[in-house]
């Protein structure tokens, strides 16, 4: 059984800095860094135990090529009803296939092709509502407890880049919390030096922890948190109808629809009935008739 060459698209952004240095970004920059790819190796000892007259190792000799997460979930949902005679959907005919499981809502196969991404360029209200998001999902967040001072990052709102005030009053804000985020972490370090009872923890690294855990107290929502999201086909499916759509606040719902472009240049079959729509504000959100599989 032959698969596409898996490929890792990305969406990369800029990194800005203020007069005084402190880095920003505008938007979400978007890599995935995994996906599961099948190997059909082990398979063929198991479909040769069948009687030969039902001819299921030709299944894996079927030379019309899939992305790994159709091919996975294709062989998922013909395990279930031991799909692998001539009779079977063959390759060419995945499309069908797909379409069949969408449209009847049995998309429990789409849980097994997972693709994890890293999300950076994103701020903490972002990742606040991407977390809600539990069923087939799995996260990794950058920890304001042990990450701070010269990681610290932020990032603008798209309503404070197009106004020449704003986007001015952000920078001064950004340089202002940076600052003041500086202050209480020396002035905690001080004060745990001297001995006094404020931050306790005995190893450098803990001490550090309980200084930035009180210091991030003056961090404003639009600091940047990064985010490693593994979710599985259906998972995703489910949050890109969610977030990308007019409904949804628009850092999440550029930052997904990026998420959105690189599923589907990777697996443009298990995407095929979504359409992107143009909004007035400039922004696109995705439309299916089959939102929740
Ligand atoms: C436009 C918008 C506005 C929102 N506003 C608010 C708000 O004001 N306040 C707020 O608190 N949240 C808000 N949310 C978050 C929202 O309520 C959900 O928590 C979030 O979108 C996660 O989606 P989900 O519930 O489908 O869960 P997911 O974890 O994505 O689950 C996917 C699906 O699995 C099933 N499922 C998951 N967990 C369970 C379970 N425990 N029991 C039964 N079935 C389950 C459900 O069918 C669910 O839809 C908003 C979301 C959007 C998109």
């Amino acid at each position: 059984m032959k698969i596409k060459e898996p490929f890792y698209p990305s969406y990369h952004t800029k990194v800005y800095q203020t007069k005084k240095g402190t880095s920003y970004l505008k938007e979400a920059g978007v890599v995935l860094v995994a996906q599961s790819i099948p190997d059909y190796l082990g398979v063929r000892k198991f479909l040769q135990g069948f009687n030969k007259r039902l001819e299921f190792p030709d299944y894996l000799r079927d030379r019309v090529e899939l992305d790994p997460a159709v091919s996975l979930s294709k062989f998922a949902g013909q395990t279930c009803y031991m799909s692998f005679g001539p009779k079977r959907t063959w390759n060419k005919d995945a499309d069908r296939y797909l379409a069949n499981i969408v449209s009847s809502g049995h998309g429990s196969v789409l849980e097994h092709a997972n693709f994890t991404f890293l999300l950076y360029g994103v701020s903490r209200s972002l990742t606040h509502e991407l977390v809600r998001h539990r069923a087939g999902m799995g996260y990794s967040q950058e920890s304001q407890r042990y990450v701070g001072g010269p990681v610290l990052r932020f990032v603008e709102r798209p309503e404070f880049q197009k106004d020449r005030l704003l986007h001015q009053q952000f920078e001064q804000r950004i340089d202002r919390v940076f600052a003041e985020y500086e202050n209480y972490t020396s002035k905690l370090e001080e004060l745990q030096k001297e001995g006094l009872d404020i931050v306790s923890g005995e190893k450098v690294t803990d001490q550090r922890k309980k200084v930035r855990q009180a210091a991030r107290a003056v961090l404003t929502n639009e600091t940047e948190a990064i985010i490693i999201a593994t979710g599985n086909l259906r998972a995703w499916r489910h949050i890109i109808t969610m977030r990308v759509s007019d409904h949804a606040e628009i850092e999440i719902r550029k930052a997904i629809f990026k998420v959105f472009l690189c599923l589907r240049k990777v697996s443009l079959l298990a995407f095929s009935d979504y359409k992107i729509v143009n909004l007035a504000d400039g922004t696109k959100v995705v439309k299916t008739d089959y939102p929740k599989v």
